[in-house]
């Protein structure tokens, strides 16, 4: 544990259904990287946006995981257990007038001309919301530049006002937004190194500009290819993806590793997982990954 404090990494998948082929890729990316540099790999339940949550979600993740033998470090980290966090940082910014109330509905910014996904900032200027009405808070973007080197896609540079406008970090229902809370938690965990599917690289400039304004340390970020289907599409709970199965862990833990392009031996085929992570961990290189953005298993 000599170099735990210079890598600390985690997995946060949220509860809202069994580990899928794609999100177990994710974990082992992760703790294959957190691994081969020593580090510490932490476990998050992104559990915050309840309406989404399935009831048996959690337990399942979590077998799952020690069936694979990605035995994470420490206490699981819960997002439900940390609301107060969300909140003081969502005081603190809005002191500082960088975040503003947004009356604005679904239905009334679907209605604007233009592009739907960058919000037009008609709430920017508001004196007053009228009394009763339920409000979001949104974060004023400004017209920088985000610039982060990421270790597999390279250099990502992104125009907040251009690409998003000023986002929600907190909705009308008083769900705190997962651009937030994932800037707090990974502060709060210490995280240095972020490695996640490539479907988060979009919000990763918007993290970096909330941890400009909180004044916190910008981790480390490898995006990982998504795995997609035999239509293309990523694999997620939308796209009905099969939970991962607990009875042949070797056999797909040879697959991802293949998939992660780490060409694990023949030999190998046979072999545990405890096996298969020793060996993974020891050969770790994420680099033939680089530039690829999706994987499709055979
Ligand atoms: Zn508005």
């Amino acid at each position: 544990m000599a170099d735990a404090q210079s890598y600390v990494g985690r997995f946060a998948p949220s509860p809202t259904g069994p580990l899928h082929l794609g999100s177990l890729y994710t974990a082992l990316a992760s703790f294959l990287d957190a691994r081969a540099r020593r580090g510490l790999w932490l476990l998050r339940i992104d559990d915050i946006d309840t309406p989404r949550n399935v009831p048996g979600a959690v337990g399942s993740i979590l077998k799952t995981l020690e069936a694979y033998g990605l035995q994470w470090d420490g206490a699981v980290y819960y997002e439900s257990q940390h609301l107060d966090d969300y909140e003081q940082a969502l005081a603190r910014l809005q002191h500082e007038g960088l975040l503003y109330p947004c009356v604005c509905s679904r239905k009334r910014l679907a209605e604007l001309p233009g592009r739907h996904d960058i919000y037009p900032g008609l709430c920017r200027n508001r004196i007053a919301i009228p009394a009763g009405q339920p409000y979001a808070l949104r974060a004023r973007s400004d017209d920088r530049d985000i610039v982060f080197e990421d270790r597999l896609q390279g250099l990502i540079c992104q125009n907040l006002a251009a690409e998003h406008g000023d986002f929600i970090l907190k909705r009308k229902e008083g769900i705190v937004s997962y651009q937030l809370a994932c800037v707090i938690d990974d502060h709060l965990q210490g995280i240095t190194h972020v490695v996640r599917g490539l479907d988060l690289v979009d919000s990763t400039p918007r993290q970096i500009f909330l941890q400009q304004l909180l004044g916190l340390p910008t981790p480390s970020y490898l995006h990982v290819p998504i795995i997609i289907d035999s239509h293309g599409y990523k694999l997620s709970k939308q796209t009905l993806a099969e939970a991962v199965t607990l009875r042949n862990a070797p056999a797909v833990m040879f697959k991802l590793l293949e998939l992660l392009r780490q060409k694990p031996p023949v030999e190998l085929k046979q072999a545990s997982c405890p096996e298969l992570l020793d060996w993974g961990v020891r050969n770790w290189d994420p680099l033939p990954l680089n530039k690829t953005r999706s994987v499709q298993p055979g």
